[in-house]
Formats: C-alpha cells, structure tokens, sequence
C-alpha cells in the first residue's frame, strides 16, 4: 500500500510480467514517475502497438506485421531447410549470427507432459503440411538441449522420419553447454552447433 491508487495499480500490472516481482515493480513504478512525460507516453504507445500491430507468421509461427514474415517471404533463403525451434525468441537469436539461409519453423513450446503439454499444443501438423507442399529437404530440430527440448526433438525426428524417408532430420551439436537454454549461449557457438548438427537416427 503507497497511499496512491495510480501507483499501486502500475506496481500490480508490472507484478503480473514474467521475471517481475513486486520489489522490481516498486523499483519500475518509482522510475516511470521520475521519467518525462514524454517518454512514458513512448513507452505506453510502444507497448500498445506492440500489441495491435503484432501478429504471427501463418507460416512460420514467428512474430510479424504482416500476415506471412519477412524471412518466409525472402526469395534468397533456401526454403528447403526448416530450422525448428521452441520460440520465436530464439529466431532472433540464430538470425543475429546471420549465418543461417533457411527458413524457420516455431513449435510455441515443448513436449512436457508433466505440465500437461502435449503434441497436440504444438506447431506440428502445420510443420509437417510445409514438409509436405514446399519440398523440404532438411529439418533442423533447435529445440533446447535439456529434457524437455531433447524428448521434443527425439519425437520429431520419429515423427518425421516414419513419414518422410526422404527428409534428412538433424539435430544441432551440443556446443550448447549441457541445459543451456538457446537464449543464454553467444552467436558464436550457435553458430557452431547450427554447422555441427548431427543426423538423428
Ligand atoms: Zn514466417
């Protein structure tokens, strides 16, 4: 309790964003009342048409301002290499070490059955539909190498594999440090364990 209702209401919605706790969110409140109005008013605007401009890649699955994104839409890529991964964060990642000319696939999450996330939560029969029509020659599975991103992986490649022979399924190498999460590791060893990736099988 502050005794103001504007600022305990900017503590409790900056309470409810991941990673925030409530002494953060007193800390954010505080500074957002030092701020100019000016720069609050960026700052709200920006979020907001965050929201109303964003939306997802029918495609891909990545975020984008249009319907279909700009990596899916780029004639220079080679379409027939899908790189799969958990989040479309970790798009931004591989783009950043620029190396990577195919195209990207996003699950929007893992298989964790404990947590009640199943096949069925993620981006798989879209995944196999763009197998199917654009003539993919390669799937790389990106997704996190711990458990969760590992068991993800193994039933991709199973998936894939029974259905497509033809499809190469690969796996990124494990320059990743054991249960580092994409997010976490430098351009460098992305880099690298995008270029020593594995055959599954
Ligand atoms: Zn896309």
């Amino acid at each position: 309790m502050s005794y103001s209702k504007s600022f305990d209401r900017c503590v409790r919605e900056l309470s409810r964003l991941p990673g925030i706790g409530k002494k953060t969110a007193i800390r954010l409140s505080m500074h957002l009342l030092k701020m100019s109005m000016k720069d609050v008013e960026d700052l709200s605007s920006s979020i907001y048409n965050l929201k109303r401009d964003t939306r997802f890649c029918l495609k891909c699955g990545s975020i984008s301002d249009e319907d279909i994104c700009e990596i899916c839409l780029d004639k220079n890529r080679d379409n027939t290499v899908i790189c799969v991964v958990e989040e479309a964060k970790d798009i931004f990642l591989i783009e950043s070490s620029g190396k990577f000319g195919g195209l990207y696939h996003v699950l929007g999450g893992r298989l964790a059955p404990l947590d009640g996330i199943t096949p069925d939560d993620l981006r798989i029969g879209s995944l196999l539909k763009r197998i199917e029509e654009d003539g993919v020659k390669e799937i790389i599975l990106a997704t996190n190498p711990d458990v969760e991103g590992d068991t993800t992986a193994i039933y991709l490649y199973k998936l894939i594999s029974k259905r497509y022979n033809s499809v190469k399924v690969t796996r990124i190498a494990t320059g990743v440090p054991i249960g580092g999460y994409l997010e976490y590791v430098d351009e460098i060893t992305i880099l690298k364990s995008l270029e020593n990736r594995r055959e599954m099988g």
